[in-house]
């Protein structure tokens, strides 16, 4: 019986895989897809420009700060496991080549794992002053603008599915060929997301743990405002400044009714405008973060200004 059963599957399945695929190919041959593909043509286009932007935002970014002075000379010395059963342990070797690891005890360890923010001030370097807050609040908005971008991506290319709405084993088994044949790039969803890590490795080796601080959006920004609440502000200008954090990036595009300031359109003309905040005058000129040296615009046109600079 079970033989029966097996030699079903032998010879059902790969024939219903080719009816699958021969199903597949005649969709795509269609008129009706043909002619669906045409009319969010537009719509494509506008998503693969999106796609471009978010490898140029990848590529021009910030995505780094601080970093561990443990092992900072480590290669001035050699490093041998002499001892008598030569264990081969990895873990035994210290990660010192990675300034974003701190090899540290493991109280440290179990401490920055329940306080992140505040050990990864004190163990990564990271000074509090003004300098370095502008720093870590430009990084943040690379970071934003980085998520916002792919989110916006996947809203696009979700609209465009639902408006072609192709038979449901063709977004369940041939995806990739979907994108295809609907000419979607392909974009670079990932996120290079700062990672800091403690890390403690016993004399012997035997034991190791570690506590990982991925700097998202939100991490960031308490970061700023921990760092924030640190630094001595000097009675300068730039001690009257907002802290760059997601919170006002959000007042600012709902003080300009989420519309652009250059060009005017707003998320009432497109469903899925992107919008970015930008500093009038540029933070590298001098430009402070306060609300009238902000203002809304389009993707496009931050792009088109970023590039003038
Ligand atoms: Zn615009």
């Amino acid at each position: 019986m079970s033989a029966a059963i097996a030699w079903i599957f032998i010879l059902v399945y790969p024939a219903y895989r080719l009816v699958r695929y021969l199903r597949m190919k005649r969709y795509f041959a269609s008129p009706e897809f043909i002619a669906q593909k045409q009319e969010v043509a537009a719509v494509v286009a506008e998503h693969n420009d999106v796609s471009g932007y978010v490898a140029e935002i990848r590529d021009s970014g910030k995505f780094s700060i601080g970093h561990s002075s443990t092992g900072s000379q480590a290669q001035l010395a050699s490093y041998d496991n002499t001892s008598k059963f030569k264990y081969k342990r990895d873990r035994n070797v210290a990660d010192y080549a990675s300034s974003n690891v701190h090899n540290s005890s493991l109280q440290v360890v179990r401490n920055a794992s329940s306080d992140p923010i505040k050990y990864l001030i004190k163990y990564f370097d990271i000074p509090a002053d003004e300098e370095k807050l502008a720093d870590i609040e430009s990084m943040g908005e690379s970071i934003s603008r980085l998520e916002d971008a792919i989110e916006n991506l996947q809203l696009r290319e979700a609209s465009i599915s639902t408006a072609i709405a192709p038979p449901g084993f063709i977004l369940k088994h041939y995806l990739e060929e979907f994108r295809t044949q609907v000419g979607l790039s392909v974009p670079r969803l990932t996120i290079p997301y700062p990672e800091y890590v403690f890390q403690y490795v016993s004399a012997g080796g035997n034991s190791s743990q570690e506590s990982r601080i991925e700097l998202n959006s939100s991490a960031i920004d308490s970061l700023i405002e921990t760092l924030s609440e640190k630094i001595k502000w000097k009675k300068s200008a730039a001690g009257q400044r907002s802290l760059m954090t997601a919170a006002l990036r959000e007042f600012i595009k709902n003080r300009d009714k989420y519309a652009c300031k250059s060009c005017k359109v707003s998320i009432k003309d497109e469903a899925h405008l992107l919008l970015e905040v930008d500093h009038i005058m540029p933070v590298s000129k001098g430009g402070l973060s306060i609300e009238t040296n902000l203002q809304t615009l389009c993707w496009k046109c931050n792009r088109t200004k970023s590039n003038k600079y």
